[in-house]
């Protein structure tokens, strides 16, 4: 019957809405992980340009989280934008019920400019913002979508919206995108099981930059990008605590041992510092990473949200 199946999906929700806020597991029941209260949002100390990058470079922008703008030679690929001040579900419009961010995004839709495509690697709510996407809409814009998520873009108006799912390619001009296989998980809310999660290998005039979105430790990715010379990759740091989230979510250390593993040249590390998900202190998973890769900070592409980083 129809209304008892709305019932139970109700309460379905309440009991698991909030694991859902922030995408992680029990989040917000667990102790220690608390909504920005006092309303600090701090600016972000750079703002990027984009509109003075050259087609000819590669250069790429921290916006805050998981969030990057780039132009791949000439290719202007946004992946995981979030744009707004809450993450979380939206019930109407763009009103947002979930966490608030500690530092501003140093971009609005608006300062974007042209976008060729947009990559969000899974559903989760803080890599997958239905107002900044509906911001960002324009018919020029093709969308790349982890398997099962097609729907959540039906209304939305872009170029093309094409799932892609692990060991996929796809082809945009000389750009190349490959889905990769992490440690993750893809449902928005906790019925959504069949949406999946994407790591994503992005490549372009022999150059190839891993973009690991959310993943536990995992020797699996070092295994499918055999054979691949990974000038950047861009690692997710935090959210790690409690030991319940570490499978799913890797430490600072297990991060740059992935980097490693795959021999990257350069590493940049992310989903830190803007949104509280988890029980560590905000600061701390920046400063394990600096102290683990003491010696060879040179390493590090950029850590500043709002930072850019052009390929020499
Ligand atoms: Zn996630
Ligand atoms: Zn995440």
């Amino acid at each position: 019957m129809q209304t008892q199946d709305k019932g139970i999906t109700r309460r379905k929700f309440i009991a698991f809405g909030a694991a859902a806020i922030g995408g992680l597991a029990l989040a917000s029941q667990i102790k220690g992980i608390e909504d920005n209260k006092n309303n600090m949002m701090t600016q972000p100390k750079f703002y990027p340009t984009p509109e003075k990058w050259r087609d000819q470079d590669l250069s790429l922008a921290w916006l805050g989280h998981a969030g990057f703008l780039i132009n791949f030679y000439g290719t202007r690929i946004l992946i995981d934008p979030v744009f707004y001040e809450r993450i979380g579900i939206t019930p109407f419009s763009n009103y947002t019920i979930g966490v608030k961010r500690y530092v501003g995004s140093p971009l609005t839709a608006a300062q974007i400019g042209k976008v060729d495509l947009i990559i969000c690697s899974h559903a989760h709510t803080d890599h997958f913002d239905f107002p900044t996407l509906r911001d960002l809409q324009s018919t020029k814009t093709s969308i790349l979508t982890a398997k099962n998520t097609k729907s959540l873009w039906n209304g939305l108006n872009y170029n093309s919206v094409d799932e892609i799912h692990w060991g996929d390619k796809k082809q945009y001009g000389e750009l190349s995108v490959k889905a990769i296989e992490g440690k993750h998980w893809g449902a928005r809310l906790p019925w959504n099981q069949e949406m999946k999660a994407n790591s994503i290998l992005l490549s372009k005039n022999g150059v190839n930059i891993f973009f690991g979105a959310d993943t536990g430790y995992t020797e699996s990715i070092q295994q499918q990008l055999r054979e691949v010379d990974i000038e950047l990759a861009i690692m997710g740091i935090g959210a790690y605590s409690p030991k319940s989230f570490e499978p799913r979510h890797a430490t600072p250390e297990q991060a740059i041992q992935m980097a490693e593993e795959m021999g990257a040249k350069k590493v940049l590390p992310m989903h830190w510092g803007t949104f509280k998900l988890s029980q560590e202190p905000m600061d701390e998973p920046i400063k394990r990473f600096n102290q683990a890769l003491a010696g060879q900070l040179d390493r590090i592409a950029i850590q500043d949200i709002g930072a850019t980083w052009i390929k020499a």
